[in-house]
């Protein structure tokens, strides 16, 4: 008997690609469990990174080519970018991605830092290999600006610049925190003492919290939320909490982190509460907040008014899996974080369904 559940679920193509010889184009599983916590949480079987499992009616496995062959430029070279590029490929059209990073991989990245998720830059390597096979050109520590990307002349231009952490929750003292990804990129030490407030609740916080634990960190995880990292669903809930129940770490719900404040060496957090009006400090030597991230798309905005469809989406079109209304000069389109703060499998379905009509 051979036990291959998930493997199958993000490439039901395997034995097929197996006996034709394509091992190297199978899907990776990368391990993300995604599937399954998707499964007791809302009852769909769906993949991380093959939006097509569990959506086969109207989001088929198979690209189908396009009737024309077009230029499309994407910008960034995250999950949701990286999947334009492979789906556009996949149609026959011309793809050129422009990067700002010397690599590609975006949040996945950060992702991949914490050894129990270094399988998930499968994502991104899978799908390197697939736009190298498809023939997508890559210009990477390239700063796009408007004016290189309109002289490409392109059919269709996709934004897919992510989001960048932001700290600005506090009503003074933002300048005193630093970031979860400051703590998983290693730009920032971690501290002895930290508080670490999360109002995101999403892997990232759980991620860093660990990560502070393990430096030997004595870890405070603060929410104002009535339960913390509502974003990380059980199955992956389980190994954050095992680590960190081993280590010193506590968690504090329904408490607000209202500002911070130099105390000689330390700093002092101002704490409140949504449910009534008292206050209380605490002190730390560090403090740490995920607040998640903003759209990174001032590119998007130049581009807008320069674009046939004003950068819009044919939302009807788009649900009835029909083709995007073609116009005078370049389509825009925006994706993924650049469009709202989400997770990975959201990025990557925005990219696959869209293009999938380009
Ligand atoms: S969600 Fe993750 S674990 Fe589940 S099949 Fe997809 S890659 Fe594998």
């Amino acid at each position: 008997m051979v036990g291959m559940t998930r493997a199958h679920m993000a490439d039901p193509h395997i034995v097929q690609k197996i006996m034709a010889g394509q091992e190297d184009t199978i899907r990776p599983c990368v391990g993300a469990t995604y599937c399954l916590d998707r499964i007791y949480q809302g009852g769909m079987a769906l993949c991380i990174h093959n939006p097509s499992t569990g959506r086969e009616s109207e989001q088929p496995h198979a690209i189908a080519p396009a009737p024309v062959a077009k230029k499309v430029v994407i910008v960034g070279a995250g999950p949701a970018g990286l999947e334009a590029a492979r789906v556009a490929g996949e149609r026959g059209h011309e793809v050129m991605v422009f990067e700002a990073a010397a690599q590609p991989g975006g949040q996945v990245l950060l992702t991949a830092r914490t050894p129990r998720r270094r399988e998930m830059i499968g994502i991104i390597d899978w799908r390197m290999a697939e736009c190298t096979r498809l023939g997508v050109k890559f210009h990477f520590n390239t700063f796009a600006e408007a004016f290189d990307i309109v002289s490409e002349k392109a059919d269709a231009i996709i934004i897919a610049t992510g989001g960048l952490p932001t700290r600005d929750v506090l009503s003074e003292g933002n300048d005193l925190v630093v970031t979860a990804w400051d703590i998983l990129s290693g730009d920032a030490k971690p501290g002895s003492q930290v508080l670490l407030y999360d109002d995101a609740g999403d892997h990232v916080a759980m991620q860093a919290a660990q990560m502070l634990a393990d430096s030997g960190a004595k870890v405070e995880v603060m929410t104002p939320d009535r339960t913390f990292a509502p974003d990380v669903m059980g199955m992956n809930l389980v190994p954050y909490i095992r680590a960190m129940q081993a280590r010193d770490v506590t968690f504090t719900v329904m408490w607000r982190l209202l500002a911070a404040e130099r105390s000689g060496n330390r700093l002092r957090a101002v704490i409140g509460t949504d449910y009534g009006s008292q206050t209380r400090t605490a002190e730390y030597d560090q403090i740490v907040v995920n607040h998640g991230t903003q759209p990174l798309a001032d590119i998007y905005f130049d581009l807008k008014p320069l674009s046939a469809n004003l950068g819009a989406v044919d939302h009807e079109a788009l649900v009835a899996g029909h083709p995007q209304p073609a116009g005078e000069g370049f389509a825009l389109y925006r994706i993924g974080d650049a469009v709202a703060a989400r997770n990975t499998h959201a990025a990557i379905y925005d990219a696959l369904r869209l293009l999938r009509q380009v």
